[in-house]
């Protein structure tokens, strides 16, 4: 008897040294797979910084904004921001086929010297979102100003650094007589802070009508970011190469209502509440796989030997990661469909019961999942209490698909953003994007749909996108373009 105690202490002692074997090695393993980072060759191409930000800064100064309502929109400084850019880029004009989609919208061809190939794809947006508060902005929104080594103005981030820096990298390319070996397009969409129905679809239907096949698509989504991951020294390009669905629910609950003094049990707002608990109390599953896994995989190499034991070995700390990512809003974003509760309205007067009570809960939906799926789980957790759910019209767009991160086209893609940054290259890194982007409407015409911006971002400026003082540093607006540069030379190849 005493034998076999000592056997079974034996083996659960060499099962425990196996398995700290296996981490620590999985660990050391990942660490060996840094040097992808040394010695990277820098890009060689010259550009003018001050040339690059006056032009930028220029095409700032146009109000493209636009509106959920198309009658609201100033077509006419769209169509300045056209001729601008005619002016700006005398190169691209010539060179490249031009048609305007929609009215506003803008797609350029490249003509490549094998036509058989699948083609590329780089897109912007010219359209801005509104101001609300322009008294607040240290300069004029629409002003273009260059100061304190920033460009100042709407859209210097959204997304203007898009459609100004891929023109730039072309008309570059075209002076040094380069002639791309596949197709080159650039789609220049008027719509997209609306939804991109005219713009980016139209021209998505347009390709696929002329049966386009796109080895990749580059559009906006993600940047470059330094020191928001702990552990992580390193800035980390965050490839965008999926986006969260999106649905807003609405819930309604109604009583009888009368007055205060002799209320009923059930009332129409402590029914509501009730429901509105229950979501809250069960969130959907956190999930730590695609884009988010991929993430963390990819940051294992880079990161001090304490967390590379845990983000080499997710088989094991899986669960750990998961608690660790979901405190907090933004982790928890990147596991599961996360819900907010938005409007809630009942009630007129203080003494009255409400005879119904209303309320939308806005859902972002994680890949794998869908807008069905999501209202049936609302239902089925909501189930016994009186309260109608119906979605709300005008909202319902599934998850995109999840773009491939391990093939070829995103290994181009990664090393033309350590080129162009080959100073301090970034860590290339898939992730979830969480709001909407016109790429969506790409992605069936090619399984690599990525979103990038080649600029680092502190998380202060990314706060002034769609906000107050949107700017970009001039330096980082030159590291876009010569990401643009790059990955125009390294997609564009057989
Ligand atoms: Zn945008």
């Amino acid at each position: 008897m005493r034998k076999l105690f000592r056997l079974t202490w034996i083996s659960v002692l060499v099962l425990l040294l196996a398995l700290v074997l296996v981490v620590f090695g999985r660990a050391w393993q990942a660490g060996q797979q840094a040097g992808v980072l040394e010695n990277v060759e820098p890009l060689t191409v010259t550009l003018e910084a001050e040339a690059l930000a006056q032009r930028l800064a220029g095409a700032l100064r146009f109000p493209t904004i636009s509106y959920q309502d198309p009658a609201q929109i100033d077509s006419g400084a769209f169509r300045a921001l056209h001729a601008y850019l005619k002016a700006q880029f005398p190169r691209v004009h010539t060179h490249l086929r031009q048609e305007v989609i929609s009215g506003l919208s803008l797609l350029y061809t490249w003509p490549g010297q094998d036509t058989t190939l699948p083609a590329v794809l780089f897109m912007g947006h010219q359209d801005v979102v509104p101001i609300a508060t322009p008294e607040a902005w240290t300069h004029p929104p629409f002003g273009g100003v260059i100061a304190d080594g920033f460009i100042w103005g709407r859209g210097a981030l959204d997304d203007k650094v898009s459609v100004l820096g891929v023109l730039e990298a072309v008309e570059q390319l075209l002076a040094e007589g380069f002639q791309p070996v596949r197709t080159v397009y650039l789609a220049f969409g008027h719509d997209e802070e609306v939804g991109g129905r005219y713009g980016a679809r139209r021209i998505a239907e347009i390709l696929k009508a002329r049966k386009v096949s796109l080895i990749a698509v580059v559009d906006e989504g993600g940047f470059v970011v330094a020191g928001v991951i702990p552990g992580i020294t390193r800035p980390v390009a965050l490839v965008g190469v999926a986006e969260k669905g999106y649905v807003s629910l609405e819930l309604r609950a109604r009583a009888s209502g009368g007055h205060s003094s002799t209320p009923p049990r059930q009332t129409a707002i402590g029914t509501l509440s009730q429901a509105i608990v229950t979501l809250v109390e069960n969130p959907f599953p956190a999930r730590l796989e695609g884009p988010t896994r991929g993430l963390l995989e990819r940051l294992a190499p880079y990161a001090s030997f304490g967390p590379r034991i845990v983000l080499a070995n997710l088989w094991l700390f899986g669960p750990l990661m998961k608690q660790a990512l979901a405190r907090s809003p933004a982790g928890n974003a990147s596991l599961r469909t996360t819900m907010a509760p938005t409007i809630f309205e009942a009630g007129v007067k203080e003494n009255v019961l409400p005879t119904h009570a209303r309320a939308v809960v806005n859902f972002r939906i994680f890949p794998g999942e869908t807008v069905a799926s999501v209202e049936q789980r609302v239902r089925a957790l909501l189930q016994g209490l009186p309260v109608q759910v119906n979605r709300l019209e005008g909202t319902g767009t599934d998850p995109s698909p999840v773009s491939d991160f391990e093939g070829e086209a995103f290994r181009r893609l990664a090393a033309a953003i350590r080129k162009a940054r080959a100073e301090t290259p970034p860590i290339v890194a898939p992730y979830l994007v969480p709001g909407a982007t016109d790429a969506r409407y790409f992605t069936t015409l090619s399984p690599n749909v990525y979103r990038f911006i080649g600029a680092q971002i502190t998380s202060e400026l990314l706060a002034t996108l769609h906000g107050v003082d949107e700017r970009i540093p001039v330096q980082e607006y030159v590291l876009a373009v010569r990401t643009y540069y790059a990955l125009l030379r390294r997609l564009s190849a057989p």
